[in-house]
């Protein structure tokens, strides 16, 4: 193919190492910048009133960007096409790809190719073909980049030094981008993530810094995205004193695995055993259990510190009372199942829901958190809404819960301290100058009483062993 091929709406560091995967099979490929409120205005010149705000977002995005090369004197129509993914529904995705057209047509470029990666159906329509090789290659970075953002989201909070983690997963990022140019190889990338853990194992990190959980989730592309769409949120939680619980895109596909074995299954139920339907089950069923598997095989070089995937099949039975995993479009059940996730498994300290302006699915999941909370009245909740605008309005409600979690947080942690009996200068002392990838108990939700409990006995002999070569400057490896 001698088309460029643009894709975008994912974060910067999955459209980097997703653009390795794909130029590793011969493709030119670019991404996006990230959509930001101008291309939200060009969205809404160019697209059909009444749609959701990702549309406008990501409609608009590609449209700029055409418009930029063109002003420069580029054929944008001959050099370029684009790829984004697709769905027959049942909320406005299933109008995605007739809204790009109709907009690109609009704004000038009616011959401006694209191909459809259709999500439900695991196949492609248009100049770029899925094969199973590329499958593979795009789930390989799927996966480093979720880990490496989780990692990132999960230390940046403590480190001791500012910027120090972000400029570890700038150096690593450019190296698993150009091993997955060169085709991705497991055991290579398997290597790259252990020198990314050995530059991290270099840095500081303080854990006396008690913080809440946060946990962003909702309609997908605007939990995802790092920027105007969700007002920064990400970014802007962690610069409000929260340690912040990302979704991760494995996950995504590993929802719609789990959907996919599930309308087999109610296939047989109604329309009976087939062989064909048998071969299908087992099909889906054994590239869940590989995707798992593999996924795992990465999570453990960091002592399985990147959040795990959790079961779609709990978190379906979980949601069920409030909304039925066969009702699809969006986030599905999700949005619900995430949020009982949190509380009932003590995943955050506190859910914020993020609802993009027109979102169908995500406004009928409003509707079910409704009964959540009130089944669940310990959890900390709050759903947004992302219009563009009123981000002063949102920020404000948002930092108002922020205040509870924090308290929260604070509570769980002095409950925890004084329960053990250790002085807080001891605590202090102990821990405020340690390794990334110190043991964490899974019984506490904040990082400082996880890093507390699950290290309480070892304090005394930690802090004499250990605290004497950070203050001397000696690189003492203090692994416990
Ligand atoms: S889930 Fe909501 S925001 Fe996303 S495409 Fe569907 S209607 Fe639009």
């Amino acid at each position: 193919m001698s088309k460029t091929i643009l894709f975008g709406g994912l974060t910067p560091l999955h459209e980097l190492f997703m653009k390795g995967a794909v130029e590793s099979l011969g493709y030119k490929v670019e991404f996006l910048p990230t959509p930001d409120n101008c291309s939200l205005a060009i969205g809404r010149e160019f697209c059909n009133r009444g749609m959701c705000n990702p549309t406008y977002y990501t409609v608009g995005n590609l449209i700029r960007y055409l418009q930029e090369k063109s002003a420069t004197g580029i054929d944008v129509e001959k050099e370029y096409m684009f790829v984004t993914i697709g769905a027959c529904g049942p909320c406005r995705f299933g109008m995605y790809e007739s809204e790009y057209r109709h907009a690109l047509k609009a704004a000038g470029f009616k011959n401006f190719s694209f191909s459809i990666l259709n999500q439900s159906k695991f196949s492609s329509e248009g100049e770029l073909k899925l094969t199973p090789s590329l499958v593979w290659r795009l789930v390989k970075a799927v996966w480093v980049a979720d880990i490496v953002r989780d990692l990132g989201y999960q230390l940046r909070p403590y480190e001791v030094i500012p910027n120090s983690v972000d400029k570890a997963i700038s150096r690593s990022k450019e190296e698993i981008y150009q091993i997955l140019k060169r085709g991705g190889k497991v055991k290579d990338l398997i290597s790259a993530l252990k020198v990314f853990r050995k530059r991290l194992e270099g840095l500081q990190f303080d854990y006396t810094r008690v913080k809440p959980v946060v946990s962003v989730i909702g309609e997908f592309w605007a939990h995802t995205t790092e920027g105007d769409g969700n007002y920064h949120l990400h970014r802007w939680l962690e610069s409000e004193g929260a340690e912040v619980r990302v979704e991760s895109i494995a996950g995504w596909i590993d929802y719609q695995l789990f959907i996919e074995e599930e309308k087999i299954k109610a296939d047989i139920k109604i329309k009976g055993l087939t062989a064909d339907r048998i071969k299908k089950l087992l099909a889906v069923k054994g590239m869940a259990v590989t995707f798992r598997t593999l996924y795992n095989i990465l999570r453990k070089i960091f002592d399985f510190r990147p959040k795990p995937l959790p079961s779609q099949r709990y978190l379906a039975k979980i949601a069920k009372p409030y909304f039925d995993y066969f009702v699809v479009g969006g986030e599905g059940h999700l949005e619900v199942a995430k949020h009982i996730y949190n509380v009932k498994e003590k995943k955050a300290h506190m859910t914020v829901s993020v609802k993009p302006f027109g979102c169908m699915p995500s406004t009928q999941s409003d509707g079910a958190q409704v009964k959540v909370l009130s089944d669940y009245p310990e959890s900390i909740f709050i759903s947004i809404e992302t219009s563009g605008d009123g981000e002063v309005n949102v920020k404000s409600r948002v930092q108002m819960k922020l205040f509870e979690a924090k308290k929260a947080a604070q509570e769980e942690f002095e409950k925890l301290l004084s329960s053990l009996k250790i002085p807080e200068n001891t605590f202090k002392e102990a821990f405020s100058l340690r390794e990334p990838f110190i043991k964490l108990s899974k019984n506490y939700i904040g990082t400082a009483a996880r890093a507390l409990k699950a290290n309480s006995e070892k304090v005394e002999s930690w802090k004499l062993r250990g605290l004497e070569g950070w203050k001397s400057g000696l690189p003492v490896y203090r692994k416990m």
